[in-house]
């Protein structure tokens, strides 16, 4: 059985097969389907933009798909940037553009109140069968960026159970208390139902 994971990054693959290899599926991500350009990302909600790219591709490969969709939600901003994580900084912006952004918007406010977290939706598409789980990772944006592994905002999220950023785990810890972890080990169940 093959399932489409609507995705070109590779780490989000390893991620996920790390996660899910034991199942009895092979995961296939849309290098295999060059003809997918980007799909554009028009919900209001994580849920939204997980749905639309997990159907687009279901639709467009005859095949069973899976879509992930993650946003930061920072307290003292309400919650932003959330589904707009990755263009908090602009269109274009790097990782790193957006980190110093974020670190220039909370640069009065104190440690106490610098809550954060990763919201990760993935959603599954299959004909009529649609299914989504979501898994969550509570910290604290800190003042300075700290750590070197990761990516996106990793070295500016401070995870207060391990007392270190995002960037300071290796893949394994970090895949074993994240958001997108737990989001695959809460779907895992449900692929095995479904299997
Ligand atoms: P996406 O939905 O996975 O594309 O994530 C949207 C944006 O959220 C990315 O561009 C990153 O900036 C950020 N992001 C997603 N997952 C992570 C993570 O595990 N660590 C840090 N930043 C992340």
């Amino acid at each position: 059985m093959q399932i489409v994971l609507a995705t070109h990054n590779r780490g989000k693959m390893e991620e996920m097969s790390a996660i899910l290899g034991h199942l009895p599926v092979e995961l296939l991500t849309l290098d295999v389907f060059p003809e997918i350009g980007d799909i554009p990302e028009t919900g209001n909600t994580l849920k939204e933009n997980a749905f639309i790219k997990a159907e687009t591709v279901h639709r467009l490969t005859g095949l069973p798909a899976l879509a992930d969709d993650t946003g930061l939600e920072v307290d003292a901003l309400n919650g932003a940037p959330g589904i707009y994580s990755a263009r908090y900084a602009g269109a274009d912006a790097t990782f790193d553009d957006n980190c110093q952004k974020m670190l220039k918007e909370l640069h009065d406010i104190p440690i106490e109140k610098r809550t954060a977290r990763f919201r990760t939706v993935i959603a599954f598409a299959n004909g009529g069968e649609k299914e989504w789980v979501e898994g969550v990772a509570e910290g604290r944006i800190i003042e300075d960026k700290r750590g070197i592994g990761g990516f996106g905002y990793d070295p500016i999220f401070y995870y207060p159970p391990l007392r270190k950023t995002f960037a300071e785990l290796d893949s394994v810890e970090k895949n074993s208390i994240s958001h997108r972890g737990k989001a695959l080990r809460n779907f895992c169940g449900i692929l095995e139902k479904w299997i």
